[in-house]
């Protein structure tokens, strides 16, 4: 049996699901928030934001995330720390697993973000924003006529490479194949590129620094030989995961797991919507998923208000 009743239960506390949580609370609805881990979501694991309107000297993740809490809760947004395991839809209500309770509502927001895969190699954890970075359209900035390694050999490793070199003095491409898997196009002009250079079958053995990435043990995979490379940053890209696998198939995803919407957030499940970096778009930003909270949120609001 369902422990409570809301009108709106928002999965995830990243910028997404905060804004979500500040429009819908606004709107005077009894909404709850539910979120595994810390409120605010990858915002948390970013030192600075520069591209965030509002703060021309950019933001620390850790404020903007207290702020964005603050701001949402102020308007009465009910928050839990749990983990959502499960949605169940009977007869239009939506039923909510998480931490062994089940929420009942009448419409949900899926937020519950992306992952970036990592590599798992000693320094990756302990340099991450100072010198290892997952997001070129957010970093590539603090690189300028630094010297960097990309890790990867497909079509994100590829285009975020050619958008680095805009910045960088010199960009070397860690591939532990002997060949690229990225579209041809990529990989000519990558090629055609005099400031990237490759170290083919090898990968990241260690990252070393002290404040911050000094330089990048490779292995070469065909020799076992380890080499010492300087590089002042590293930018990771073997993949981006949807955390959408507690949906289990029951709204639409793409093949890679990220939830089709349309411009009203709506997914192929009535009452169900979505925001942010869990679903399928162009450009995964903060600035991208609060407005597409507010946007999913509005489309909830009308979806209550329709199906009174
Ligand atoms: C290192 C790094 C630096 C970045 N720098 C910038 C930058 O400078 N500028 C910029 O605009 N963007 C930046 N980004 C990207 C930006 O942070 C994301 O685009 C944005 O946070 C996406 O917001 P979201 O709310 O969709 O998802 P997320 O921020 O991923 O939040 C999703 C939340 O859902 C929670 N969750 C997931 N599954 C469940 C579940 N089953 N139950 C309950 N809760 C769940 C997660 O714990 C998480 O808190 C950066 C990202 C990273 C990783």
């Amino acid at each position: 049996m369902p422990e409570s009743y809301y009108d709106i239960i928002i999965l995830g506390g990243g910028p997404a699901g905060l804004t979500a949580g500040l429009y819908a609370a606004r709107a005077r609805l009894h909404v709850l928030l539910i979120e595994a881990g810390l409120l605010g979501g990858q915002m948390t694991v970013t030192e600075v934001i520069e591209n965030y309107p509002g703060f021309p000297e950019g933001i620390t993740g850790d404020q903007l995330s207290r702020w964005m809490e603050e701001q949402a809760r102020r308007f009465g947004l009910e928050i839990v720390s749990q983990e959502v395991t499960e949605v169940k839809v009977d007869r239009g209500l939506k039923f909510v697993r998480a931490g062994g309770s089940t929420y009942e509502c009448k419409a949900v927001i899926v937020c519950t973000g992306a992952e970036y895969q990592k590599l798992g190699v000693p320094g990756e954890a302990e340099f991450t924003g100072k010198g290892v970075s997952y997001c070129a359209t957010c970093d590539a900035a603090f690189f300028r006529d630094s010297r960097i390694a990309v890790i990867g050999g497909g079509d994100s490793a590829l285009t975020e490479a050619l958008f680095l070199t805009k910045f960088v003095k010199e960009l070397t491409i860690i591939h532990r194949r002997d060949a690229l898997r990225a579209t041809k196009i990529y990989q000519e002009r990558a090629f055609a590129s005099p400031k990237i250079k490759f170290l083919w079958s090898s990968t990241v053995h260690e990252i070393k620094g002290d404040q911050v990435v000094r330089s990048v043990l490779v292995k070469n995979l065909k020799t076992s030989e380890i080499t010492e490379h300087l590089f002042e940053g590293v930018f990771m890209f073997v993949g981006l995961t949807p955390r959408t696998q507690f949906l289990k198939g029951m709204v639409e995803v793409d093949p890679g797991g990220y939830i089709i919407t349309n411009m009203a957030g709506e997914t192929s499940v009535p009452g169900i919507f979505a925001a942010g970096d869990c679903t399928k778009k162009l450009l995964r930003q903060v600035a991208t998923a609060v407005g597409e909270g507010a946007t999913a949120a509005f489309s909830a609001e009308k979806y209550l208000e329709e199906s009174e």
